[in-house]
């Protein structure tokens, strides 16, 4: 794949978003003066080392958390200026987020959990949104299993039938695949890049050169700042790019 032009209207906006915690001797800055367009219906994978910022990026762009200075636009909407409460009402509406851990509650049928974003926001579930959406990540035949009666890729695929039933307009998965092995990791990938391919915008934390070659750009963070960026890379682009950048920082 060529470099892909921006041009899709942006999904998400950052301008100049720095993050930091704690304060002045002890002061950590997570995100430093990051500005980042995303265009709508790209997946864009995040790397870099540990601590380098990728699970910040990801909580401030998602709304999980509120940078310290700068600005953050989901489609036309400033993150950064809303109340608490409007700020949980884009999150449970316009947003889906996957975890390494699946988080699912044991005591729920696959079909429940998938359905508790709906009831969280007052709404009684259709049947066949949740069907669609098991359906979306192959699982109608498993909807009335419990986590416990389902294997790790499984239980990630209701992880991600959950994210997406409220059909968000950013899904986020911070190392989505990390606890999964590779080949259902695969699978769970395979999914992720048919949510772009269908025009959901999907930005995923992830490790693994893999994993990120099934995006459409990657971006290298290194002490809370983009340092680098791909577009449509191999794994072994992407694994020569991690290793440049170890090098030079030697
Ligand atoms: P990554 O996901 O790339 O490993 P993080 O975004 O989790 O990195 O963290 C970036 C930096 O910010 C690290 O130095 C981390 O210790 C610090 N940090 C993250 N969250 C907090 C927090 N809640 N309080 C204090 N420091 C934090
Ligand atoms: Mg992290």
């Amino acid at each position: 794949m060529e470099q892909r032009p921006a041009t899709a209207p942006p999904a998400v906006r950052l301008s100049s978003v720095t993050r930091s915690f704690g304060r002045s001797a002890g002061a950590v800055t997570a995100l430093d003066d990051v500005s980042l367009t995303i265009p709508a219906g790209t997946f864009t994978a995040v790397m870099g080392p540990s601590g380098s910022g990728k699970s910040t990026l990801l909580q401030c762009t998602a709304g999980l958390d509120r940078p310290t200075s700068g600005q953050i636009l989901l489609g036309d909407t400033d993150l950064t200026g809303l109340s608490e409460r409007k700020l949980t009402l884009l999150r449970r509406d316009r947003i889906g987020f996957v975890f390494q851990a699946f988080n699912l509650l044991p005591s729920l049928t696959a079909a429940q959990n998938v359905a508790l974003p709906l009831r969280l926001a007052g709404r009684r579930p259709k049947r066949s949104e949740v069907r669609d959406v098991l359906e979306q990540v192959g699982l109608a035949g498993r909807a009335g299993h419990r986590p416990a009666e389902l294997s790790g890729g499984q239980q990630q695929r209701v992880a991600l039938a959950r994210a997406l039933v409220t059909r968000p307009e950013v899904l986020f998965g911070d190392e989505p695949t990390g606890a999964l092995d590779s080949q259902t990791g695969r699978e769970v990938l395979a999914l992720l890049r048919s949510m772009a391919d269908r025009g959901r915008t999907v930005i995923m934390v992830t490790h693994d050169p893999v994993a990120a070659s099934y995006a459409d750009r990657v971006l290298f963070l290194a002490d809370g700042s983009v340092r680098d960026e791909l577009y449509g890379p191999t794994a072994g682009q992407i694994a020569a790019r991690m290793t440049a950048r170890v090098v030079a920082a030697c």
